[in-house]
Formats: structure tokens, C-alpha cells, sequence
């Protein structure tokens, strides 16, 4: 285990809901801690790159369209493991079969509309936490 950072976002869902605040207080209870934040509505474009990966999915244009529907919060989380810690706490793409306990059970709807998003692995991490913090200096 060592420290790593990783990307958070709080989906158009979470914070529409008006569960951003409670999202974050689950964080701050968590060994995680938050070391940057950004309160933003995401492009047309931004959504695209950010889901690059995604887009010859058939799900793409509808999950840009999702992420585009209101603003989001992105993090960056910083702690021991980081990037495995997160998506343990978020649980499983499909809120209907996350585990009780997890965010994407408490907050999410479907596969779709599922409260949250974390990287999935220290390369994505990177590029990740680059495209909403570029020049970002984490220690
Ligand atoms: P995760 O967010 O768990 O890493 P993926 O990277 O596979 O999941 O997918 C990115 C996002 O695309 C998901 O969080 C979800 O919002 C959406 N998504 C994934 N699979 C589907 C699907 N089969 N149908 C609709 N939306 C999907
Ligand atoms: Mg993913």
C-alpha cells in the first residue's frame, strides 16, 4: 500500500438530488481526504474527452448527454490506496446491485444514473486528475 491520489466526481444525479453534502461527509468520515475541488457543469466536449474510453459504447451519447445535464463536483482523494478505497466505498456500476453500504447504493439510480464516478487505476488517475486540475501540484 502506499499513498495515492484519484479522481472523484459527485454525477449531475448526486448533486441535483441534493445530496452533494451528504457524498462529501461520507468522504470526510472515510480515511480519505479531499485536496481538491471543483464545482463546475461540465461541456458538450469536456464529457466527451473525459469518456474518450467509452465512445464506441452504445451507452456513450446517452451517458455524455447524463453528464451534461447539471453541474458536478470533481475531487481530487488523496489517501493509502486511494484509487481501490474509492470504488470500494462507491460500490459497483450498476447501483441496482451494489452491496448496502456503498455510495452507489445509497445515492445511485441504475447502471446509468449512478451517483459517482472514481478512477480505476493509477494511469487513469493521472490523466484524469490533469484534465480538471491541469498543473495541479499534489504532495
Ligand atoms: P465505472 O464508472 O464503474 O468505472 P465504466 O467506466 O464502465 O463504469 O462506465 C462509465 C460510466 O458509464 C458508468 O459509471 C455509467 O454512468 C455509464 N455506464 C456504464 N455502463 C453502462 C451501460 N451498460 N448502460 C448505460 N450506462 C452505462
Ligand atoms: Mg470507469
Amino acid at each position: 500500500m502506499s499513498k495515492q491520489n484519484t479522481l472523484a466526481i459527485l454525477k449531475p444525479d448526486t448533486v441535483a438530488a441534493g445530496n452533494a453534502g451528504k457524498v462529501i461527509s461520507v468522504i470526510e468520515d472515510s480515511p480519505l481526504e479531499i485536496v481538491a475541488m471543483r464545482f463546475l457543469k461540465l461541456s458538450l466536449n469536456q464529457a466527451k474527452g473525459f469518456y474518450a474510453v467509452h465512445k464506441k459504447r452504445p451507452f456513450f451519447k446517452d451517458l455524455c448527454r447524463f453528464m451534461t445535464s447539471g453541474p458536478v463536483v470533481v475531487m481530487v482523494l488523496q489517501g493509502e490506496d486511494a484509487i481501490a478505497t474509492w470504488r470500494d466505498m462507491m460500490g459497483p456500476t450498476n447501483s441496482k446491485e451494489a452491496p448496502k453500504g456503498t455510495i452507489r447504493r445509497a445515492f445511485g439510480t441504475d447502471i446509468e444514473r449512478n451517483a459517482v464516478h472514481g478512477s480505476d487505476a493509477p494511469e487513469t488517475a493521472a490523466e484524469e486528475i490533469g484534465y480538471f486540475f491541469p498543473g495541479i501540484d499534489l504532495v
